[in-house]
């Protein structure tokens, strides 16, 4: 692995926030406030990194407002929103700190759990995740939706992902290398990926509170793409194909031979085309429900393949001697 710090000249700085902010302009006075409380009360110095998510409110006119007040304040804007887990990437690819903490910006993971998640980094684990406990304010199908994801997902992934554990979590210095110079996925689920790297992996528990202010901005579709690409990048599904084709097949021979058995010894012919129809609407469903998912993967090889940027970064602020995995 190639040293990053051999080809640019960054300042050190031991922990960088990083914080995803689309449409927030409701929210983002606050966590600035409390961010910045919780980072100056930690030993060291810090950054307090925002990624402007393609906002179509005043959240890139506060954050200019900011970063001219405060030097610990610095932000990249992005060029039209490209989603969630498109700016945390460029939030971690950007900052210089030797741990980097990702946090949501409508203050619903408590900013004053950092230091706890730095006291456990301090005893040597490159990755401190938040395990939520309960989560205020959100919709019952929310939470349902979110931990059933969660199960399925781990039971069917090739490798540990810790369920009811969000994007809010620590990153040390080695694991952000990796993602800045080994990892091209294009469909990105961070905390899959982040699972899978290893390394010395712990969490702390934390309540997650409602948000601030303003409302969700993962609506359902957003949601199941996300979902989607996890699954996919993860898990195998298609195999469930094949399994199914098995199953169905022995039955389906067995049922045959049956039939040919009561034709042959008894007089009992089978009446009826209710079960032919059940019969085949079920198949076509099933064979429609595989094609879909087949789909849902060339799809995402096209997107591997087509290999355009993550992000376009269209504006920065205090940020001058970083880079980007695209464009400067
Ligand atoms: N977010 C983003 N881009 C998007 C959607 C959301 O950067 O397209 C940010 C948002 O500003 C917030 C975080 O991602 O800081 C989580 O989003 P949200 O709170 O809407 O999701 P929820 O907590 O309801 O799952
Ligand atoms: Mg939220």
């Amino acid at each position: 692995m190639q040293s990053q710090e051999g080809r640019q000249e960054r300042e050190t700085i031991d922990f960088s926030v990083v914080i995803p902010a689309y449409n927030e302009q409701e929210v983002l006075h606050e966590s600035y406030r409390r961010l910045k409380t919780v980072m100056d009360g930690v030993e060291g110095t810090y950054e307090l990194l925002f990624v402007d998510d393609g906002s179509r409110d005043a959240t890139r006119a506060i954050l200019r407002e900011l970063a001219a007040r405060d030097p610990h304040v610095r932000f990249i804007g992005f060029s039209r929103n490209f989603g969630h887990q498109a700016a945390i990437t460029a939030g971690v690819d950007a900052s210089a700190g030797r741990a980097v903490v990702v946090i949501d910006a409508d203050l619903q993971d408590p900013p004053e759990l950092i230091p706890k998640m730095i006291e456990k980094w301090r005893e040597g684990y490159e990755v401190v995740y938040g395990k939520r406990l309960k989560r205020a304010g959100e919709t019952w199908f929310k939470k349902v939706t979110a931990s059933l994801f969660y199960r399925f997902l781990r039971s069917m992934a090739n490798q540990d992902i810790p369920t009811d554990a969000g994007d809010f979590r620590l990153l040390d210095r080695r694991i952000v290398r990796i993602l800045l110079e080994n990892v091209n996925e294009r469909c990105r689920y961070m905390r899959g990926l982040v699972a899978w790297m290893g390394f010395r992996q712990t969490y702390v528990e934390y309540d997650r509170d409602a948000r601030f202010a303003g409302q969700t901005h993962y609506p359902l579709k957003k949601m199941v793409r996300l979902a989607m690409d996890a699954i996919t990048a993860f898990t195998m599904p298609l195999k469930i194909a094949t399994w199914m084709g098995f199953c169905l097949s022995a039955l389906s021979f067995l049922y045959l031979l049956v039939n040919i058995g009561l034709k042959l010894f008894t007089d009992i012919t089978q009446p009826g085309w209710t079960s032919l129809i059940a019969v085949s609407l079920f198949f076509n469903g099933v064979i429609l429900i595989m094609l879909g998912l087949m789909g849902e993967y060339i799809a995402r090889i096209i997107e591997e393949v087509k290999g355009r940027p993550l992000y376009l970064v269209a504006e920065t602020g205090n940020l001058k001697d970083r880079s980007f995995r695209d464009n400067g």
